[in-house]
């Protein structure tokens, strides 16, 4: 007679990581349990009862909590992201939590202090939004409101709500703009200290704060993505500030948008979700225009502060100052700096300079790793590759051998030195090189706040939900390269951009201005940027419909990547004939290209595009292709399931 019970346990591994054990008692579903797995131990999640099985099964160690962690719903989430990602359960948990969270025993945690709350009144806009949300059940809220125009506050006005019924909620932001000033201001509008999570806390604190949002002790966490995917005990609300934020898309298996994630987890619970940005996706958007997402917009900025006008300024027509700078960008650098206001430059390229020539043959030094150009750092004193990080010492031309190279284009480093010869100690830089660590990029943020510089130049970086109360110009520097990207998001993303980082100039007392150079001033986009409606929506909207790219259609790359050109390319093509021979009439799939990226840290990349108007027939289509992509595949080969990708390249 077996007195075993039989149980379903899912690991935290990149497998399909679901396992049968047995156990002589009874274990509830969503109870962690530790096993043995291999050579190691194991924990896993218990997530069904099963029965007695053929085969011998290992028997489960140890429970180890006396109640669930997971519940049947977070259990169901995870499920329903291992099938739209067409993702194995097992490698959708390694992707979220890893072994070394989910094993976090549950120990006393210090009490969280309480914050001196300060209250403001909320406009009568505002009051409608907040009071338009039902806290009781599910709906999405799009709140598309200008930089500056009280989205925050009416985000922490319905998280005052939630909490005062018990309820937790989980406020989502970039990582970036995790800011210690976000996190400052959050408790003291809601009177605690909230917990935070994002992946440069160490060990402890992250275990600390999982805890706490897992057992209910903390009732509001502030975090970056990776803080949905924590058991919250009993969650009323989640908020998604910057919704458009590129940096939601995940990039490794499952590749998760957070935003539709969050949306999708907000449905299983029967919660209320809030998006916000000042620049919302044309994917959002389009679900508030079916009814999908309800929309709500705020206009006005509640100090009476106006939204500048962004200009745009011909290079062609204009001196280039340093061979840099537009002259009218340049005269109102001085002008700022003359009466002690501040100024923002963007420029979307690192390093000093951005190309090395030959100078014996004109070939382009180019990464041995990768196919892309090499980029010099001078504070580095480094030639290096910004995808796989190579320092280059000794440079020699792959075509003739010599080693003399000459250095063109211009990255935020040689702005940043040019600006500083004309305005010494007046300027800070902030770009990844210049902010390895969360410290150095809060230093070098406090310090801009404390006006000891008035001109900050950087990268995207430095237009993503940052608040700069004191800035009064813009000026962006390079803006073209975005604009010739192949991808069919490249609009969205300049629009994006541009409307951002024109956010911040003017934000409070101080009005601002915004200046673009470029050597395509008739380009349509700019048309667009100085109206804040929904116009360019409306175009773009339009424009994918014609094109039939998402929201209209979905979308899916498959790269393989592997060390050998020739077979990772003979692989790629068993898939694509295979897929070609079974997929529906309503699954399009695209002949076999080279990656954007040909070859990326010595591997090759080969890429399969594929579209379909129906979700389901593109799944069965993916997770065909990952089958018979697990019976060709040759040692390390790898291949990346991209649905809904963010970057085609
Ligand atoms: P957003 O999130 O849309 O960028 P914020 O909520 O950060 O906007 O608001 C911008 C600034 O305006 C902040 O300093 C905020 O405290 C202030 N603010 C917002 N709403 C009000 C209000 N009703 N009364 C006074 N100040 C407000
Ligand atoms: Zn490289
Ligand atoms: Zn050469």
């Amino acid at each position: 007679m077996d007195n075993n019970n039989y149980y379903n346990i899912l690991l935290s591994v990149p497998t399909e990581g679901v396992y049968t054990y047995c156990y002589q008692g009874l274990i509830e579903i969503g109870q962690r349990v530790v096993v043995p797995f291999g050579k190691r131990t194991l924990t896993g999640i218990v997530i069904e009862k099963t029965t007695s099985q053929d085969f011998e099964c290992k028997e489960i160690l140890m429970v180890y909590d006396e109640k669930p962690l997971f519940s049947y719903t977070y259990i169901n989430f995870l499920k329903q992201i291992s099938s739209y990602y067409a993702c194995p359960l097992g490698l959708v948990l390694h992707g979220l939590i890893s072994e070394k969270l989910l094993n976090t025993e549950l120990f006393e945690t210090e009490d969280i202090p309480p914050c001196n709350q300060v209250n403001i009144t909320l406009t009568e806009n505002q009051k409608e939004i907040v009071e338009s949300i039902n806290i009781e059940k599910y709906s999405c809220h799009l709140i598309k409101g200008i930089t500056g125009s009280g989205k925050t506050e009416i985000y922490q006005e319905v998280a005052k709500k939630v909490m005062a019924k018990g309820k937790q909620v989980l406020y989502i932001v970039p990582e970036i703009s995790l800011t210690p000033q976000l996190i400052k201001r959050m408790g003291q509008r809601l009177g605690i200290t909230p917990s935070v999570f994002h992946y440069k806390l160490t060990d402890k604190a992250r275990k600390k704060n999982f805890i706490d949002f897992a057992t209910g002790k903390s009732q509001f966490m502030l975090g970056a993505r990776s803080a949905l995917f924590i058991p919250a005990k009993n969650i009323g609300l989640i908020i998604v500030d910057e919704e458009h934020e590129s940096s939601y898309k995940q990039d490794e298996s499952p590749a998760y948008n957070l935003r539709d994630m969050a949306v999708l987890y907000g449905n299983l619970l029967n919660i209320p979700v809030i998006l916000g940005s000042a620049t919302p996706s044309i994917e959002s958007l389009y679900n508030a225009s079916i009814n999908k997402y309800i929309l709500h917009q705020l206009n006005d900025r509640p100090n009476s502060a106006t939204l500048p006008e962004i200009n745009i300024i011909d290079i062609k027509q204009h001196e280039l100052i340093g061979s840099l700078i537009a002259e009218p960008i340049y005269n109102e650098l001085c002008s700022v700096v003359k009466n002690d206001q501040q100024a923002i430059l963007l420029l979307n390229r690192l390093g000093y300079a951005t190309y090395l020539y030959c100078q014996q043959c004109g070939q382009v030094a180019t990464c041995l790793n990768c196919s892309v150009g090499l980029i010099t750092s001078k504070s580095k004193q480094k030639t290096f590759c910004r995808y796989c990080d190579t320092e280059y010492h000794k440079l020699t031309c792959s075509a003739c051998g010599s080693s003399l190279f000459k250095e063109y284009g211009a990255g935020t480093e040689k702005v940043e030195e040019f600006l500083e010869n004309m305005f010494p100690n007046k300027v800070i830089r902030i770009d990844t090189q210049s902010t390895s660590s969360f410290k150095t990029l809060d230093k070098n943020l406090k310090k801009f706040e404390n006006k000891e510089a008035n001109i900050l130049i950087g990268t995207q970086i430095i237009a993503k939900g940052l608040h700069f109360p004191n800035v009064t110009f813009v000026g962006v520097l390079g803006i073209d390269n975005i604009i010739a990207l192949p991808d069919f998001r490249a609009m969205e993303k300049v629009y994006q951009l541009l409307v951002q980082v024109a956010g911040r100039a003017g934000r409070e007392h101080l009005s601002g201005k915004v200046f673009i150079q470029t050597s395509n001033p008739e380009t349509f986009i700019f048309e667009m940027i100085n109206n804040p409606d929904l116009e360019f929506y409306n175009w773009e909207i339009k424009r994918r419909k014609v094109t039939a790219y998402p929201p209209f259609t979905k979308l899916a790359r498959l790269i393989f990547s592997y060390i050998n050109q020739e077979e990772c390319y003979l692989v790629a093509k068993i898939v694509y004939n295979n897929l070609k021979n079974i997929c529906s009439s309503n699954v399009k799939i695209y002949s076999i290209k080279d990656a954007f990226l040909s070859k990326l840290q010595n591997k090759y990349r080969y890429e399969i595009l594929i579209k379909s108007t129906s979700n389901s027939e593109l799944n069965k289509t993916l997770i065909y292709a990952q089958q018979t992509f697990n019976k060709h595949k040759k040692g390390a080969m790898r291949l990346k399931i991209d649905k809904d990708p963010y970057f085609m390249m």
